[in-house]
């Protein structure tokens, strides 16, 4: 049920505006209109693109709590910028939308589903990094964010990550197995500072009912928490980080590593890019049209 309750908010607020008459912002994040699968691909025999593409269906490991990014509607399927870049990558390998089969993949168990090929691909806010590499392959980026810190909106105390060490009752929530818990260690006045769950919505729960005061991961992220909970919460100081999106595929996979970043910049010149990212993510204040960087090597 967990996964279900922001998207449940989020239809409660438009059913009470649709009520009341008023307007406000229209924070639908339904994504792109989707791409039409390929009919005349061919790929060299052995590839994942060739399985895939024979099987007909592909399995992606997203996030299911996530406005903006992955967010599951009240069918259980996820919508967002991540969910919309992985179907037109689907749509490259000739699979129909409908026959992509969506994974929940929260944060601590993204390489695990990788590696045990649960998944074929993991598109879910995935920071690349040395560690995380040693176990799969990434490719991308095909967004740059950063880490930030949310407080409650009558928060006047914590302005930013150097406020913690300062504010020892002040306990911050983050997400096991993400990179922001890791890096904010270094902030805090004891490691009892960190509350850490599972999922990030465990968190919003956790800074509705009082038991942390601040909670802590990308920027983007956090922005939609702010948009979908009016007045509730803020976003304080500056990005302390540089959080690069990839995609995980099997370690070693090179050749479908390629492919995907050759769809990535298909998807950029024919504007599917900018158009899923304005459909998603993009209709939250404070967000910005990204360009796609620059691919890393293969490795
Ligand atoms: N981008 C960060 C990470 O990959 C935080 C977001 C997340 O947990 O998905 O760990």
């Amino acid at each position: 049920m967990r996964k279900f309750r922001t998207a449940l908010l989020a239809g409660t607020a438009a059913a009470a505006l649709a009520l009341t008459g008023c307007g406000g912002d229209d924070t639908a994040t339904e994504g792109a209109e989707a791409p039409s699968p390929s009919s005349d691909v061919s790929f060299e025999a052995g590839t994942t693109m060739a399985e895939i593409n024979e099987a007909g269906t592909i399995t992606v490991g997203t996030k299911f709590d996530q406005p903006g990014f992955g967010l599951a509607n009240l069918e259980g399927t996820p919508e967002g910028f991540d969910v919309d870049i992985a179907k037109y990558i689907a749509a490259q390998l000739g699979v129909e939308e409908d026959s992509i089969e969506w994974v929940e993949a929260p944060s601590a168990q993204r390489e695990d589903l990788i590696v045990n090929e649960t998944v074929d691909m993991v598109v879910a806010t995935y920071t690349i990094n040395d560690t995380r590499k040693e176990r799969i392959t990434f490719a991308g980026p095909y967004y740059q964010a950063g880490q930030q810190i949310m407080v409650l909106e009558d928060n006047t105390t914590i302005n930013g990550p150097e406020d913690l060490a300062a504010n020892p009752d002040v306990t911050i929530c983050s997400v096991t197995g993400s990179t922001p818990a890791e890096n904010i260690r270094e902030y805090l006045a004891s490691p009892g500072q960190l509350v850490e769950f599972e999922v990030y919505d465990d968190c919003v729960a956790a800074m509705q009912n009082g038991q942390v005061q601040a909670m802590t991961t990308d920027n983007v992220i956090l922005t939609g928490y702010v948009a979908e909970n009016e007045g509730e919460f803020k976003l304080v100081g500056e990005q302390f980080t540089e959080e690069p999106y990839g995609i995980g595929i099997t370690k070693g996979d090179t050749a479908f590593c390629e492919f995907i970043n050759e769809s990535l910049q298909k998807a950029a010149d024919e504007g599917y890019y900018e158009e899923a990212w304005t459909s998603t993510a993009g209709q939250y204040e404070g967000t910005e049209v990204p360009t796609l960087p620059e691919p890393d090597a293969c490795v």
